[in-house]
């Protein structure tokens, strides 16, 4: 469109998207340098009582109405203040991926887009920019590269080929089978197109290690990393680096999946089976499934990676969505994998949970000066205390779970709240002085092994000792460097480290995971033993698991033991297609708390009764249930389990549904009468 009248400052309106849980975008008189190309530009725009920066979404002519109906006239819209023009727009693929999590995942289409958006980005005032460095030295060389494996060679020799275009990969390697290797191979192939790589992870202490390759490997290619712990500004820096196509590599976590990169050629998503890559506040997206989906529309291939792939992954394999690569070895030829063993309990007497098969061979550890792992999935001394007298237990004032024993601040905290007090001196009931810790944690397994091997440098690694990324830094290097004969940890230490010292995987408490309420429970527990089985053993010295059980004859141990991953994702698979689970249904929960259970369990018995269960025959709605854990933080929590054979069903159901609950009387988006609190999640992991 061209302007027709020359001296008619004002010829467009924009469309804006606002941060605001609304489902509306908001219209405004153009600046007059307004052109029709300033599609995906910040604006300054009046909003409410204040300023606000908002994202242009179209400039529309000014007399036309537009596309919708109801767009104000043009003599009431307010002018928009100013375009910030210090970054290029936002990309048209950029703007959809956010509308399409919007709509997906049921948030507001300006709240999807600005999130995304850093905050430093989102300020009225353009943004200081600096040049950005490449991460390393110029000085360094890259590296040889290493030969690759003959299932690296074809791994490659499969991808390579079809770097132009969409598809998705499952790449299922074992642990030190050389994924990493596979993945740098295809980013320099796709560097050298010209294009841009995103490499997504799971968690923030796996961003430095990944880095250190990246930059090792391309030392003279700009490459940033965004996650939660990049300062705000930093972040801004790199987001724009990214969206001027100055950054070439992109590493991150979840929250990257939205990182706008107009050239983008690859996706890789690292550990592709970990829970880390779904948001659970605010829109509640899966970054894996996101990724997918970006990759499709851009028409780039997406790299899965993983040595426990998720069932959801698995099932996309077999219903030829996804392309199965697998690398069966590991990379050292002499590398074998380790061996494993159940130690079978039921009829041993135990010492704090330890048998004295177990302590026997740590034991020899000690004797061979290899370091050995006690991994114990339970921070904290015990999970609980109680009286000996009257049976009090340390319980949460504020939920409805147990306060945990921590011995070295003398404290009972709990792990959902964070509600802390004194380890009580008498029994708060009955004054009783012999209280007991239940059960045991990293602590008290360390205090044991303290006991029983003096000699010995024994270190726990839990979130407790290693909340921040320079802590975990510090630890990891004194693991690396061998000043650590026993480590005690959790599920931290399972996620890709490689500690090349490290020869026996000692196991306990394992069997919880087992028989929990959650039917994805197995599935963790199968990762985290595989992962953390995984550390044993490097090129000269085989690595030993051993598995202290009360049910050594269960098929996830089965499997375990034979390293069958895909026998195992095929039980599953068995198991929730008969009991019809995701992926053989979608769901969608609707979640709610108020001080009091029955205005939460009312809410939702209104809200389902909506619409009439024949009007949705494809959708089934079940009763609302009290959640699991039904205090949390003093408040009372229920939920409301929506499930449908069909995505789409449940999506236009959604659709349909969420707008009708907001429309009721005294309820707004998230807020409803009684001091109510809701949300809903679309593909909810736990349930
Ligand atoms: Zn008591
Ligand atoms: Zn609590």
């Amino acid at each position: 469109m061209q302007k027709s009248l020359e001296n008619q400052a004002v010829l467009w309106r924009l469309r804006v998207a606002i941060d605001a849980p609304l489902a509306v975008n908001f219209d405004y008189l153009a600046p007059a340098d307004t052109t029709p190309s300033d599609v995906g530009l910040r604006v300054v725009v009046p909003f409410g009582s204040g300023r606000r920066v908002g994202l242009i979404l179209a400039v529309l002519p000014l007399s036309g109405d537009g596309t919708a109906a109801d767009a104000p006239a043009a003599d009431q819209l307010k002018p928009a203040e100013s375009i910030l023009r210090d970054l290029p727009p936002m990309p048209a693929d950029w703007i959809s991926l956010c509308l399409f999590a919007a709509s997906y995942y049921q948030a507001a289409p300006g709240e999807a887009l600005l999130q995304a958006i850093p905050t430093g980005l989102r300020k009225p005032d353009p943004v200081k920019r600096r040049a950005l460095k490449a991460v390393s030295k110029a000085e360094h060389e890259a590296p040889m590269q290493p030969a690759l494996t003959a299932g690296q060679t074809a791994v490659l020799d499969d991808l390579l080929p079809r770097l132009n275009g969409y598809s998705a990969n499952l790449l299922f390697g074992i642990t030190g089978s050389g994924k990493t290797e596979v993945y740098l191979r295809l980013i320099e192939a796709v560097l050298a197109q010209g294009k841009q790589v995103l490499l997504l992870v799971p968690e923030i202490n796996l961003t430095p290690l990944l880095e250190a390759r990246v930059t090792q490997r391309f030392p003279h290619v700009p490459v940033v990393s965004l996650h939660s712990e990049v300062t705000e500004a930093a972040r801004a820096r790199h987001f724009a680096a990214a969206l001027t196509g100055e950054a070439h590599i992109v590493i991150g976590t979840r929250l990257a999946v939205f990182t706008p990169m107009p050239k983008l050629g690859l996706i890789i998503i690292d550990e592709e089976h970990d829970p880390a890559y779904k948001q659970l506040e605010g829109m509640r997206y899966h970054a894996r499934d996101l990724a997918v989906w970006r990759a499709h529309q851009v028409g780039v291939p997406v790299v899965l990676g993983s040595a426990t792939p998720s069932p959801e992954s698995w099932a996309n394999v077999q219903s030829g969505r996804y392309q199965r690569l697998d690398l069966p070895e590991r990379a050292h030829a002499d590398a074998v994998l380790p061996a494993m063993t159940l130690l079978d309990t039921r009829r041993m007497t135990l010492d704090e949970g330890l048998s004295a098969q177990l302590l026997e061979e740590l034991a020899q550890g000690l004797a061979a000066k290899e370091q050995s792992l006690l991994f114990i999935n339970r921070r904290g001394y015990a999970p609980v205390l109680t009286c000996t007298a009257c049976g009090w237990v340390s319980n949460c004032r504020r939920c409805a779970a147990h306060r945990v024993v921590h011995s070295l601040d003398r404290t009972l905290r709990c792990h959902h709240c964070g509600d802390t007090s004194p380890i009580p001196r008498q029994c708060p009931d009955c004054g009783n002085a012999d209280l007991r810790p239940l059960g045991r944690g990293t602590q008290r397994v360390e205090e044991s092994l303290r006991k029983h091997f003096p000699q010995a440098r024994i270190l726990r690694v839990d979130r407790d000792v290693a909340t921040t990324r320079k802590q975990w830094e510090v630890l990891e290097a004194q693991i690396r460097s061998q000043d650590v004969d026993i480590l005690v940890g959790t599920q931290m230490l399972a996620k890709g480290h490689d500690f090349p010292a490290l020869t026996r995987v000692c196991v306990v408490g394992a069997d919880a995971g087992l028989f929990a309420a959650d039917w994805r429970a197995p599935e963790r527990l199968f990762a985290q033993l595989m992962q953390v089985a995984g550390r044993a053993g490097r090129a000269d010295r085989p690595g030993r698991v051993i598995v202290q059980t009360e049910h050594p004859d269960h098929a996830l141990y089965q499997c375990l033991l034979r390293h069958d991953t895909p026998a195992f994702l095929d039980l599953e698979l068995t198991a929730r297609q008969q009991a019809g689970f995701p992926p053989y249904a979608a769901q969608a929960i609707v979640r709610a708390e108020a001080k009091q259970i029955d205005n939460v369990l009312d809410f939702l018995q209104r809200i389902r009764g909506l619409v009439p269960q024949e009007q949705h025959p494809e959708v089934f709605i079940y009763d609302p249930v009290p959640m699991r854990m039904v205090r949390l933080a003093g408040r009372e929590r229920a939920q409301l389990l929506l499930e449908s054979p069909s995505r789409i069903a449940l999506q236009n159901f959604l659709n349909q549904w969420l707008p009708m609950i907001s429309a009721g009387r005294g309820m707004t988006r998230g807020h409803a009468p009684g001091g109510v609190r809701w949300g809903v999640e679309v593909d909810p992991l736990e349930c």
